[in-house]
């Protein structure tokens, strides 16, 4: 729809304009600093960051319902800018001037009800919704189009030039920022650090196919980021990880789509989130509050995080229920499926603790909730989604088997629905499926196949058939007739199938 076609009242809003006061404020000590510069902890007290408007209070003077109109309508508008996260520019990133904004078809993933027989396997109705359809194919591009918009604009305002960007990554980070850092030649280059054969082949090839610099180091993610955290501190670089406050801001995007999904009502939702480094989780808590605190919805859904029993270290935190005897001791983390929540000492663990008291105090009750998960559960859940027209990463299996836990505990009841966040493409970790079927599993993964699960290719070969066509080398007549008849009879017989 053309500009010019939108309601009167609605069309002063269609193109926001870039007002906002932007902040980064410290978890610590309070201290705000302001964002000419990239900043990842407090020059004072060293503790994370958030973004904060100062003049978010600009936008409760409109009322939640026309903000939800102007959303409406905005998803009509044909301006690339206005296509993806910045649909909600004034709570993502209102201090960035459209012209910076980079699109490369981020957000808006579907959400998928899940068939009857699989809402009736796990006990409640439930949405996927499909984050691996982003462009790297994980919910990492949210708030990498958050934070390299901000970069592009600092270029654009002469504020920094020739920036190398840099991240540690379990895979889907690293493929996410090459992508980004990519479309952004000749001013940005990028450099990821990966754990050495801690990530599948595809997100290896991602970054390598974007054409960042890809170094592998021993250990695990939680080293990996020790590398990166040392780098920014001592070079003129530009990191990319969830420590990046803006990458949290572009990943709240999740939960306005989610709102704008459900008409804006969230009676009776409960979220399901994968916790790894817990910067999609503390984004989630922290869209669902804005939307809130501007009346653009009137309740806050129920949020429940999800973890492995292999890298468990936000559960166990909360697994203790007096707040005042909570204290975070981070895990060694053992091998999982879903791998790349497999970390053991979550950089975000400080605005998630902070978040999830907000979230309860403006809800008037407890509504975040933690659940851990075998990895054996992870692995049956998503081979059984996958089985019933879906296309969950593990990460989606780990939501899905969060979703079992909660019903049995009984933390979810039957008249919720359940979106679980299947955070990247199942092809991704197509590798943990092939160890399913081949059964194949390392010990330490303490997984075993369910046999009604595993499935192969059938080579059909026909006993005594040698001639049979090849590439450059196709066959004819009647050899070709006798090859088509002799494989279709076999597969018919296998398949059981009836004459007409
Ligand atoms: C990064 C990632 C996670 C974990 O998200 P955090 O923000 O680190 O908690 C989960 N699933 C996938 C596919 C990811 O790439
Ligand atoms: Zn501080």
């Amino acid at each position: 729809m053309k500009p010019e076609d939108f309601p009167d009242e609605i069309r002063p809003f269609i193109i926001p304009e870039h007002k906002g006061n932007l902040v980064y404020r410290c978890l610590g000590c309070g201290r705000e600093y302001g964002i000419e510069k990239l900043l990842y902890t407090c020059p004072d007290c060293n503790k994370v960051l958030l973004l904060h408007d100062l003049n978010f209070d600009r936008l409760k003077r409109i009322p939640g319902e026309k903000w939800q109109r102007i959303f409406d309508y905005r998803r009509m508008t044909k301006i690339p800018a206005l296509k993806g996260i910045y649909r909600y520019h004034e709570f993502i990133g209102p201090v960035i001037p459209l012209s910076s904004v980079v699109y490369l078809g981020e957000g808006h993933t579907p959400l998928i009800e899940a068939n009857s027989l699989l809402q009736e396997k796990a006990g409640l109705r439930f949405f996927f919704k499909n984050d691996g359809q982003n462009p790297s194919a994980s919910f990492k591009d949210r708030g990498m189009a958050s934070a390299l918009s901000y970069i592009n604009y600092l270029v654009k305002e002469k504020l920094v030039s020739d920036v190398l960007a840099i991240c540690a990554s379990t895979g889907d980070t690293s493929a996410s920022a090459a992508l980004y850092a990519s479309y952004l030649q000749p001013h940005i280059k990028s450099a990821v650090i990966l754990p050495h054969k801690k990530v599948t082949p595809q997100q290896l090839s991602q970054p390598l196919g974007s054409g960042a610099s890809v170094f592998e180091i021993p250990g695990v993610f939680d080293d990996c980021m020790k590398v990166v955290e040392s780098l920014s501190e001592k070079y003129n670089v530009a990191l990319l990880n969830s420590k990046n406050a803006w990458r949290i801001l572009g990943q709240e995007s999740y939960s306005y789509e989610i709102a704008q999904d459900f008409e804006y009502d969230m009676n009776n939702k409960a979220i399901f989130i994968p916790i790894g480094n817990a910067g999609n989780i503390t984004a989630v808590l922290n869209g669902f509050i804005k939307f809130y605190e501007t009346g653009i919805i009137a309740v806050l859904p129920k949020i429940i995080g999800v973890q492995s029993e292999h890298a468990n270290p936000v559960f166990n935190y909360y697994s203790e229920p007096n707040a005042k005897k909570r204290k975070f001791v981070p895990v060694n983390v053992k091998p999982s499926v879903a791998q790349a929540a497999m970390i053991g000492n979550p950089v975000s663990m400080p605005r998630v603790i902070h978040l999830v008291d907000t979230y309860n105090r403006l809800a008037g009750k407890e509504n975040v909730f933690f659940v851990e998960v075998k990895e054996q559960s992870i692995m049956d859940w998503q081979i059984t989604a996958n089985r019933n027209g879906h296309i969950a990463c593990t990460h989606g299996g780990e939501c899905l088997a969060g979703l079992a836990v909660a019903v049995t505990s009984g933390l979810v009841s039957l008249k919720e629905t359940a979106v679980l966040d299947s955070t990247a493409h199942a092809l991704k970790f197509s590798g943990f499926q092939e160890m399913y079927f081949e059964n194949t599993f390392p010990a330490g993964y303490e997984v075993l196949p369910d046999k009604s699960l595993i499935n192969f290719p059938i080579l059909i070969h026909p006993e005594g058939l040698d001639k049979v066509p090849a590439p450059g080398k196709p066959l004819a007549g009647n050899d070709f007739n006798i090859f088509v008849k002799r494989v279709s009879d076999e597969i018919a017989g296998l398949l059981d199938l009836k004459k007409r």
